[in-house]
């Protein structure tokens, strides 16, 4: 802990600029600083309060300040937050804390994160070479867009202020495909049903390519769910968190992840967990 105090005789009112040279009272400040020799330094500052000297000035009494070493009601210097948010900027949060700790200067994460968003953004220029990207929020849901500086690499913001976000023609489609596909292998013995009733006959419906190919994709989808279903049993047994399992659950059946895990089913290696899923 080392104690500090300012020397100088007088100081200058904030509000009038008028010097004073009346020192009303004195209060202490704590400040964090960086470290000494990896040891945590902490600042005992020792402030005066000071009468401004015009009498019209509405700042009666004011603090002096110390605009080089630390801000008004800031409990850290302005070194160790620049400390802070050039380790934080360059790792994250967590990483960051752990270092910045170990050199002597103890912090969070969340401290790490909220010095580093304080920080300003950097100024744009001129997009020349712009790209789009697209991204899900929820897949077929809620689409995002953003514009990217190529050359800076990094999204811009004022690349095309007029631009205005329409749904493209292609994912539109898609979509539209993808949720009639579902909603008619969701009720596909409902369509028969009604088909039949309606055409007032209880035969066999006439066997065409597409209801071959509905009748094919909805057995696939059936035996891929059972499949699903006993895989969840069996890793439910052999002891796997159920979060592992949850996370199994909502991204099969129709993804690459069952698939791979299908695979390791059938393949387990002698080198990972209980029957090789890990
Ligand atoms: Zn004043």
């Amino acid at each position: 802990m080392v104690s500090l105090h300012s020397i100088s005789s007088t100081a200058a009112c904030p509000q009038c600029g008028t010097a004073g040279s009346r020192v009303h009272s004195r209060y202490e400040r704590t400040i964090a600083d960086v470290a000494f020799g990896r040891r945590c330094l902490v600042l005992k500052l020792l402030v005066r309060k000071w009468l401004c000297p015009l009498a019209s000035c509405s700042q009666c009494i004011f603090a002096e300040r110390f605009p080089e070493l630390v801000q008004r009601y800031a409990r850290m210097t302005d070194r160790l937050i620049e400390a802070l948010q050039v380790v934080g900027v360059t790792t994250n949060g967590a990483d960051a804390a752990q270092i910045v700790s170990s050199l002597g200067m103890p912090t969070t994460a969340k401290t790490i994160i909220r010095r580093v968003l304080q920080l300003a953004l950097p100024t744009e220029g001129t997009v020349h070479v712009a790209g789009i990207d697209e991204w899900a929020w929820k897949k077929g849901s809620h689409y995002g867009t953003i514009l990217v500086d190529l050359e800076q690499r990094r999204m811009a913001t004022r690349g095309a202020p007029h631009a205005q976000q329409v749904a493209d023609r292609f994912h539109l489609q898609q979509n539209l495909v993808e949720a009639l596909k579902r909603f008619f292998q969701r009720n596909a013995h409902v369509l028969k049903t009604t088909t039949r009733t309606l055409s007032g006959q209880m035969l066999p419906l006439p066997t065409s390519k597409v209801a071959r190919h509905i009748d094919q994709a909805s057995q696939r989808y059936h035996a891929t769910r059972i499949m699903l279903h006993q895989l969840v049993w069996e890793l439910f047994h052999a002891g796997h968190p159920e979060e592992e399992i949850a996370r199994l659950d909502r991204s099969a059946p129709c993804n690459e992840c069952f698939s791979s895990l299908a695979r390791r089913r059938e393949n387990p290696s002698p080198d990972k967990g209980p029957e090789g899923f890990y």
